[in-house]
C-alpha cells in the first residue's frame, strides 16, 4: 500500500480512536441529545472508513492493471521498434504485420522452398 494511502487511512484511524476515547471515558454530563448525536457522527466515521478503505483496495487494483498494462505496451513497444516504421503512423502494427510476412515470403524465396 501506498504511503499516501497509509497516511489517509492512519487519520481516520485517529478519528476512531478519538471517538472510542469519548465512549470509555463515558458521557458524563452529555446530555441525551449530545450523546446521540455522539453515536450518530460515529457511524459516519465508521462507514467513511469502510468506504475508504473499499476505495483505496480499488485503487490498488487498478494501479496493478496498468502497471501489467504498461508492461504490456512496453513489450508491444520493443517488437514494433525491432522493425521498420510505418512510413504513415510509425509504430504501427497492421504495418508491423504485413512487414512480417514480407520477410516470410522473402525468406520463402531465398531458400527457395
Ligand atoms: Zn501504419
Amino acid at each position: 500500500m501506498g504511503h499516501h494511502h497509509q497516511d489517509i487511512l492512519n487519520r481516520v484511524e485517529c478519528w476512531r480512536d478519538r471517538l472510542s476515547t469519548v465512549e470509555k471515558t463515558g458521557y458524563g454530563s452529555y446530555s441525551g441529545q449530545a450523546e446521540k448525536k455522539h453515536r450518530r457522527r460515529k457511524i459516519r466515521i465508521m462507514n467513511i472508513t469502510t468506504d475508504l478503505s473499499e476505495a483505496l483496495k480499488r485503487i490498488e487494483e487498478l494501479e496493478h492493471e496498468l502497471e501489467v498494462s504498461n508492461g504490456l505496451l512496453k513489450d508491444r513497444d520493443a517488437l514494433l521498434n525491432a522493425i521498420p516504421l510505418c512510413p504513415a503512423h510509425g509504430l504501427c502494427f497492421p504495418h508491423a504485420l504485413e512487414w512480417i510476412e514480407q520477410v516470410k515470403t522473402l525468406s520463402r524465396i531465398i531458400s527457395g522452398l
